[in-house]
């Protein structure tokens, strides 16, 4: 079944489903892709972090796709926030992806204690990459509300996406709200809680009633809720499972039953964006 598309604000589009490769290791990685191209999905969400962008672009000719048919994300990482750095790390993303472009490029983690609180100049070269062709659009992640309030106020550029920690445990409703107010676009990582909601006792009678997974049924919850998701995995019945979501739709009842797993900020599972301020050595 085909995969909607949500429309940016720049007026690209992007499919709502697409496969991550957060700690997939980069031998493994052109597998899983091609196991996940050959299941359907048509974007893929990697990074610079993750180590594995050569994986992605291996996969993807292989398949014989057009660039075009298969959205590729990639993010910028922390060590390289200076302009020249950020411009070092474009070219490299795009070497190692093999392309000439990016669907979409994030700032990966906004950093607020390091480069002297600096992030805008850091969306400022962006903007350059995103006006020279190199990336189609660009968004943020792991954003919080004061962080897109400081580049609504000294930037040109609303980001695309904010691609940030959200799942029933944490569904992050402050920044959500935000960037649905300001016409940004919401992509939840670790939509499933890296499996941890899966056992959740909510979601056995739901899985149960609509013949579906757990995984299943909070991925359409994200889906139906108008969020962008790609789960991960690197288990070929699971990479297959995850992307039947379109024959079904919970009832806005089963909807608001998984609303009501919200934790709170207890219910995060990674780093607080506030404070996080890992640097990789190179
Ligand atoms: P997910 O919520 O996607 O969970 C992945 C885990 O769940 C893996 O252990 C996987 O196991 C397991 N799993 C996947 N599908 C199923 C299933 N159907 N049934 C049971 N278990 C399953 O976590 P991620 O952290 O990977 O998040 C998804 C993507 O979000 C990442 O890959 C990355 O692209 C992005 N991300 C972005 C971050 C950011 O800072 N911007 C941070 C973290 C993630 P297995 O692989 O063994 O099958």
């Amino acid at each position: 079944m085909a995969v909607p598309t949500i429309e940016l604000n720049d007026g690209t589009a992007i499919p709502q489903l697409g496969f991550g490769v957060f700690q997939v290791p980069p031998a493994e990685t052109a597998e899983a892709v091609s196991v996940a191209l050959a299941a359907g999905y048509r974007h893929i969400d990697t990074a610079e972090m993750y180590g594995n962008e050569r994986g992605v672009g291996e996969a993807v000719r292989a398949a014989g796709l057009d660039r075009g048919d298969v959205y590729i994300t990639s993010k910028l990482n922390n060590g390289f926030h200076r302009p020249d750095d950020a411009r070092r790390a474009m070219a490299g993303t795009l070497e190692e992806l093999g392309f000439d472009y990016v669907d979409l490029f994030l700032i990966h983690w906004p950093l607020p204690t390091l480069y002297d609180g600096d992030f805008v100049s850091t969306w400022q070269t962006m903007e350059e990459f995103k006006a020279a062709g190199h990336a189609r659009s660009i968004g943020v992640s792991n954003f919080q509300v004061a962080h897109l309030e400081r580049l609504a106020a000294e930037t040109e550029t609303v980001p695309a996406v904010n691609q940030i920690e959200l799942h029933p445990y944490f569904q992050n409703h402050d920044v959500a709200a935000y960037d649905s107010a300001h016409g940004i676009a919401t992509e939840a990582w670790a939509p499933i809680a890296q499996g941890k909601v899966l056992d959740d006792p909510a979601l056995a009678p739901l899985a149960e009633r609509y013949g579906k997974s757990p995984a299943q049924i909070v991925l359409r919850w994200h889906i139906q809720r108008g969020y962008i998701v790609f789960p991960k995995s690197v288990t070929p019945a699971r990479i297959k499972e995850n992307f039947e979501l379109f024959d079904f739709e919970l009832e806005p009842d089963d909807v608001a039953a998984i609303d009501a797993l919200d934790r709170g900020e207890a219910g995060r599972n990674g780093p607080n964006p506030d404070v996080f301020d890992y640097v990789p050595a190179d």
